[in-house]
């Protein structure tokens, strides 16, 4: 092989002075060996001064060699009170013998370092008696004068009460925000009691002959006193969401009667707003399904009462089908859409387009959070698309089953009953509330029904006793005797003395699925919601008694 010194090689003065390098720096290292046990013996002494951990070494009697500053402050003991004496002095008396065959297994065991940190388990005994909640780590190394264990102790009473005192702020937060959920809804319960008042009254003097100003000031009271209702409504749904209360109900209903009421609610509001208005539903997602129809109805009317409200021109449109075992409802919009920014925090609480929204369309940015809410209770799914001053398209996403078709549940409604039979009916209501007996007095008597009001349900069945009642309108909470235990007394009598049966309907605000089976098991025949819907009330009392022949 040849070899050349020339070109990019170093020069021979280069390679010695390289050497000399290589020479002076292994002498070095030589040297700075030889002193190592001292320095050694230096820096282990600065660490067992600065380290906040207290290092403890023990001999294989388990007799206390080394205690550091840190050893010193966590244990109170200073090095020379404890250096010679047996580790015992630090673990309290009922843990000795655990800690004693734990460092038995440690030394049989091939692991030469461990943690201890169960945080019940692992406790110090302090100079003046106190338990130090301790974290260890264990090593042992084996030497000529036998095996040696160096332990590491870190104080962790700080961070335990900090955890504690988390713990207790979590706790604390969670019963403020159930009282608070609570306070709001018996608020929102007591409140809709007067405005029954309100309502009712309302409706009462609009069916008398009023001068055209004063029909327009009763509609702003009638108008008000339902957007409060509205209000009220969506703070207890919220308040029972959070609560964790509000239950979905799993009841089989038809997919075109919710969509027919949609239409019914909304189809006034569009036309007046020369809007148009359509609802298509496909083949494949028509029929029955099982799921919570109450709710559905409130995610779609709030949907569509959204999308009629920020629209000024062109369509509102809902288009229902069935993808992917999924039923899918999509409520679209030619309105103004919104912004990108928006639409990031449209499901959040008392979020709003802008504040120019709240100036011009009122609300309250509750609507579209319940939604969500609603929709992640029955296991789905909302988003939102939009393009501003174009329009929005929110759609839902649900996995309801879907079964067919279903028979219509009986239904108490009816037409109204005629101005004649009116005269005839012998009806008893109980309700203990004044404002809602004068409300009810008021609307049955407008109609020619003077009705027999009793303050609660031990009355009513006294009522009962006393003679024959064509209907019964019973409030379900009432002092003394509720409306149910009363209707299931009469039920009982009936059937004990084989009279005919008298027709019971709740009056009442619990107006769910779910309650009006409890009501129906307590044998009454359907109920009429309160606030009182005048249409309403009459339909069901027209279902009820039937129709009736003149005396
Ligand atoms: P609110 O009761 O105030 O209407 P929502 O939660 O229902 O509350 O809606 C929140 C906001 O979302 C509204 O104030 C509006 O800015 C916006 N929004 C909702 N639906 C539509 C829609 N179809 N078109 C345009 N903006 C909408």
């Amino acid at each position: 092989m040849k070899t050349s010194t020339g070109g990019g090689q170093p020069a021979p003065h280069d390679a010695r002075s390289r050497w000399r390098h290589a020479r002076d720096a292994l002498k070095k290292t030589l040297a700075v060996q030889a002193g190592l046990p001292e320095m050694l013996e230096d820096i282990l002494s600065s660490i067992l001064n600065i380290a906040s951990e207290g290092i403890i070494v023990a001999d294989q009697d388990m007799r206390i060699l080394l205690f550091s500053k840190g050893a010193e402050v966590i244990f109170g003991y200073t090095a020379p009170e404890v250096l010679g004496q047996p580790i015992d002095l630090l673990i309290p008396h009922d843990r000795r013998e655990a800690h004693k065959q734990r460092v038995h297994a440690f030394t049989a065991g091939a692991i030469l370092s461990r943690r201890m940190s169960n945080r019940q388990d692992v406790t110090g005994l302090t100079k003046d008696g106190r338990l130090a909640p301790i974290e260890v780590g264990l090593s042992k190394t084996t030497t000529r004068s036998g095996m040696i264990y160096t332990a590491i102790i870190r104080d962790i009473s700080e961070s335990l009460q900090a955890e504690a005192e988390l713990n207790q702020a979590v706790s604390e937060a969670n019963a403020a925000s159930a009282a608070k959920s609570a306070f709001l809804a018996a608020m929102s319960h007591e409140v809709r009691t007067p405005l029954n008042g309100v309502l009712g009254m309302a409706q009462a003097m609009a069916r008398d002959a009023l001068p055209a100003k004063q029909v327009e000031r009763l509609e702003v009271i009638r108008q008000s006193g339902e957007s409060l209702l509205g209000i009220l409504n969506d703070m207890l749904d919220l308040s029972k969401i959070e609560a964790g209360k509000l239950e979905m109900e799993t009841l089989e209903f038809d997919l075109g009667d919710l969509i027919a009421g949609a239409h019914n609610t909304f189809s006034a509001l569009a036309a007046q707003k020369g809007l148009q208005f359509d609802l298509y539903v496909s083949n494949r997602a028509e029929g029955a399904y099982l799921g919570d129809p109450l709710r559905l109805r409130q995610v779609l009317n709030n949907l569509i009462s959204n999308a009629v409200k920020f629209t000024e021109k062109g369509l509102v449109e809902v288009d229902v089908d069935r993808q992917e075992g999924l039923l899918v409802i999509a409520v679209r919009d030619t309105g103004m859409g919104i912004s990108p920014e928006a639409l990031t925090r449209l499901f959040d609480k008392f979020e709003q387009g802008d504040l120019s929204t709240t100036r011009r369309f009122g609300g309250t940015g509750l609507g579209l959070a319940i939604c969500r809410d609603l929709v992640r209770l029955m296991g789905g799914e909302i988003s939102a698309a939009s393009v501003v001053n174009q329009g929005a398209t929110f759609t839902v996403r649900l996995p309801l089953e879907h079964i067919g078709q279903v028979p219509a549940l009986p239904d108490v409604l009816g037409p109204h009953p005629a101005a004649d039979d009116r005269q005839q009916v012998r009806l008893l209501v109980a309700e203990d509330n004044r404002a809602n007996q004068l409300v009810i007095d008021t609307l049955l008597r407008q109609v020619g029904i003077t009705p027999v009001i009793v303050p609660n349900g031990r009355a009513a069945v006294a009522a009962w006793e006393e003679k024959p009642w064509d209907l019964i309108l019973m409030d379900v909470q009432m002092p003394e005797m509720d409306g149910p235990t009363a209707t299931s007394i009469i039920r009982r009598r009936e059937l004990d003395s084989g009279q005919t049966r008298t027709p019971i309907l709740a009056l009442t605000a619990n107006a769910m699925d779910h309650q009006l089976l409890e009501y129906r098991q307590a044998g009454m025949d359907g109920l009429v919601a309160k606030p009182i819907e005048i249409d309403k009330l009459f339909s069901a009392i027209s279902g009820a008694i039937g129709p009736r022949q003149p005396a």
